[in-house]
Order: structure tokens, then sequence, then C-alpha cells
């Protein structure tokens, strides 16, 4: 055989091993959508048992020695070919993540994981009970885990970093911290100005909206957007979230509240955002490491930028108002697109993230941020928590929440995940969806005239260009130089807050 020939089995060989892997990880995918949405309640011991069965093969297959090997030998075969061709990059990102598995035994990741689903379960109890100290101690595990998962990556600048790396590969405290410091100090006095002045009235979001129509109304909008019904689909959870079991096949799950109007509407067009990016990415993509976003922060930009530069936007309900209005026509029939507009657009501090309005909502994620490192650093125990917890509601939005569970417990994430690294994405993408979203109006202003009239090719040409077939090809620092020519900053995202809710509220 000649060397090329051989390079070229090694590489078909790699390719053929992660496409195992990948399936694996889909067929895992396919069980975790199931149990959200249809599986009956008892089935969730034996389908826990399913999904960490296959975490486990997947997670062996990757590690593999061979695995590691074939990367190596391919190293002057990626050397040789371009940074952004399809091959080299696949190599690249392969063994990033090859790199990082091998590192953390699997006797860890097994005694990790079987400790996150006994969390998962004390929490959703002390959450009902309003009982911090009955999840405390698992929490406090939770922290040693996440610590010693830490420790497995050395020369690290902070404890957090390699926990950041695992969704927002590349950031570190040291870039967010600066990053953070300035968004809180424009943000503050925005939000002291608005919450000083009368509120908006959102009454007409909260009649009786029947949930079949909600239903409806939201596969409209979507469908109208450019989610594909044949490449994707919507059901209904608990918790509302997207999932895929390859570029073809994208699911979004909704919940409807039939006195909330706003509820299904906005997290279907935020986990559509999340679909569009993954239908999106460049088919010879399919079952290779490339395919997917690549970080929460950019995942997050692209539901982030539907759900509000778009749907929240005067533009989108100047074309949608009026068939809302003919869906529900006794409810809103009499209420004028000012009052509705308005109304989707309240401003007020709130102490649950998931309520928040665009204007709060990074005060929210940035409080939760500070309090991870300041436990990672042992700067305050898992005992204080609540109390800290509630020291910075105080602080940043005025308020303190009635209880824990509306408090420290209201959010899964620590509890079923790590402490560390798992809301800095939620910031991120907001900011990113700003500058994005400027990027794209700069290149074609015709964008903001075509959504006023339903139309929304443009928008969505313009991103599946420049974002979503790339897939993770780029990392998100180089995605956004690319994209808009500049690093990620909070000043687009500042601009965009100041120019729509100045009209509102004087500030
Ligand atoms: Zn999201």
């Amino acid at each position: 055989m000649h060397a090329l020939d051989k390079t070229e089995a090694k590489f078909a060989l790699l390719k053929t091993r992660l496409s195992e892997i990948s399936d694996i990880e889909s067929a895992a995918a396919v069980l975790h959508w199931d149990q959200a949405t249809y599986m009956p309640i008892a089935g969730a011991s034996a389908r826990g048992r399913q999904l960490a069965t296959l975490k486990q093969i997947s997670h062996e297959k990757f590690i593999d020695p061979a695995i590691g090997q074939l990367l190596e030998d391919l190293r002057p075969c990626e050397a040789s070919l371009p940074y952004d061709s399809t091959a080299a990059s696949l190599i690249r990102i392969a063994r990033k993540d090859y790199d990082r598995a091998v590192r953390v035994p699997s006797e860890f990741m097994a005694q990790f994981s079987r400790h996150q689903a006994a969390c998962y379960e004390a929490w959703a109890k002390a959450k009902a009970d309003n009982n911090f100290a009955a999840v405390e101690p698992y929490l406090e595990k939770t922290l040693e885990l996440s610590q010693e998962y830490s420790d497995f990556f050395p020369n690290n600048e902070h404890i957090a970093d390699p926990l950041i790396d695992l969704s927002d590969c590349g950031m570190t405290v040291a870039n967010l911290r600066p990053l953070f410091a300035e968004l809180r100090e424009e943000l503050i006095p925005i939000v002291d100005a608005i919450a000083s002045q009368p509120s908006a009235d959102d009454s007409c979001l909260h009649q009786d909206f029947p949930e079949s129509q909600q239903l409806e109304f939201c596969r409209t909008i979507i469908e109208r957007i450019g989610f594909d019904f044949k490449r994707g689909r919507q059901d209904k959870t608990l918790h509302p979230f997207m999932t895929n079991f390859s570029i073809d096949d994208v699911r979004i799950t909704t919940r409807v509240y039939e006195n909330n109007l706003a509820q299904a509407l906005f997290s279907t067009i935020h986990e559509m955002g999340h679909a569009l990016y993954e239908l999106g990415n460049s088919p010879e993509f399919e079952s290779t490491p490339l395919a997917g976003g690549i970080s929460s922060g950019v995942h997050e930009s692209q539901s982030r930028l539907w759900e509000n530069l778009v749907g929240h936007s005067r533009g989108f309900w100047e074309c949608f108002y009026p068939q809302l209005q003919g869906v529900f026509l006794r409810q809103l029939g009499q209420v004028s697109i000012n009052t509705f507009y308005q109304a989707i657009n309240k401003v007020a501090c709130t102490p649950i993230r998931t309520d928040a309005d665009e204007v709060t909502y990074n005060l929210h994620v940035m409080i939760r941020f500070d309090l991870e490192l300041a436990l990672l650093e042992g700067k305050i125990a898992v005992r204080d928590l609540p109390e800290a917890w509630n020291e910075c509601y105080r602080r940043d939005l005025g308020l303190v929440p009635a209880s824990d569970s509306i408090g420290v417990m209201q959010d899964v994430h620590w509890y079923v995940g790590t402490i560390g690294g798992m809301f800095q994405g939620y910031a991120l993408g907001n900011l990113m969806s700003a500058q994005f979203y400027e990027a794209a109006l700069k290149f074609d202003p015709e964008i903001a005239v075509e959504i006023e009239q339903g139309n929304f090719s443009l928008l969505h040409n313009w991103l599946k260009k420049n974002i979503y077939q790339h897939g993770r090809k780029y990392s998100a620092a180089e995605l956004m130089e690319r994209v808009t020519g500049s690093a990620l900053t909070i000043k687009p995202f500042i601009g965009y807050i100041r120019q729509k809710y100045g009209d509102f509220y004087s500030f």
C-alpha cells in the first residue's frame, strides 16, 4: 500500500469508529427524548439503567487507545490540509474531544453519573418540600466531585476552567469575569431606572387560551420561519428542550400553560432556534464529531436570536398579530398591537430566571456564575448557599425569593450536573445573539423589512451560510471573529437593550 492509501484507509477507519459512537449516542438520545415525552413514569428506573449502559459503551469505545493511535497517525495528514477543510477539522475536533475524555477515568465518570441521578431525585423532593437541608449533603458531594473533575486537568489558571470548557470551550474565568463585570455595570442602572417606573400591563396574556389552539398557532409560526416538519417534530414535555438523532431528525419539545400565552409561544420559537442550527449543519458532517453546535453560548445565541431579537420584535408581530387575533378573537380581538407588544416585552424583577425578561435575564445568570466560582474557590460553603443566593438577589434585583424552592433550588442544573460551567452559556448566548444579528442586518438591512412581511428566508439563509453549516468546525471565538469581524463584546447587546427599552421607559 502507498503511504497515501494508508492514510486514506486510516482516515476512513477513524470515521467509521466515530460514526459507530455517534450512533450509540443517538440511540441514547432517542431513549432520553422518549423518557421526557411519552414514557410511562414506572419506566424510569429501567430507562436510567439503559441510558447508563449506552453511555458507558460509547465512552469505552471512544477512549480506546486504537482511536488515540489513529489520531496520532493522522497528524501529518491534518497538517498537510487547510485548517478549515472538513477532514482536517474532523481530526482536530475528534482529537480535542479524545484528549479531554481520556483524562477522566471511566470509574470516576460512572461514580459521578450515579451521584447525579441520586442528587436529582433528592432535589426534586427537597424542592417540593422547600427543604434545602435535605439536598445539602448531595450538593456538597457534587461540589467535591466537580473539584475532583477539575483536578484531572492540571495547569489551569482557575479551578472552574475545565468545567466551563466542557460546554463553552475556550472560555475561561479570566475572560468571563471582566466581560460579566462590564455587563453588570451597564445593566444595573438600566434595571433600576425601569423598576422605578410603572410596569407594563400584561394581563392580555393571562386569559384562557385553549391548548390545542396554542399548539396549532405555534406550529404555523415555526413552519413559516423554516422549521421543516419532514425533518423534525414537536411534542409536549415538562421542561422544553431540543435534541436530535441525526441532521435530518431534530426534535423540539414545549409546554403549554392555558393561562399564559407567552409560555408555549416563546419557548417554541426558542427551541426552534436550537433546532434550525442543527438542521442547518453541512450534510457531510452526519455522524461525525463536526455535527452539532460549537458551544452552549453559540447554541443559545441561535435560540435567543429567534426568540428575542426576532420573536419579540415589533416587525414580527406586525405580520403575525392579526393572525393571532384571528385564532383568539374573544381574548385578543379588542387588544391593540401596542398593548400586546408592551405585554410581551414587560420588564420586571422576578425571582425566577426562566420567567425573566431580556433586560434582567443576564443578572440571574451572573449571580449563578459568581456563586459557582465562590463555591469552587471555597469562599462560601454549601450550607451558606441559600443565604448567599438571597443576598445576591437583594443586591442585583432588589428582591428576596419567598422560599428556597423558588430561590436556590429553582434550577435543576447544579443538582443534575456539575458546580461550575453550568450557566455562563445563557449570558454568552444573549450577548452573541445581538452581535450576530447586528452583523446580519449590516450585511443586508432588507432582513428586517422582510420579517415584517413574514418572510424569514433572508435571515435564515444568512444564518445557515455563516453559522449553521459550520457545526463544530470553528471555535466560538473563531466563529465570532469570522462572522462579525470582531471578538465578543457587550456593545451590540447593550445598544439593542437601550434602543428598544428606551422607547418604553426613560433611562
Ligand atoms: Zn436554550
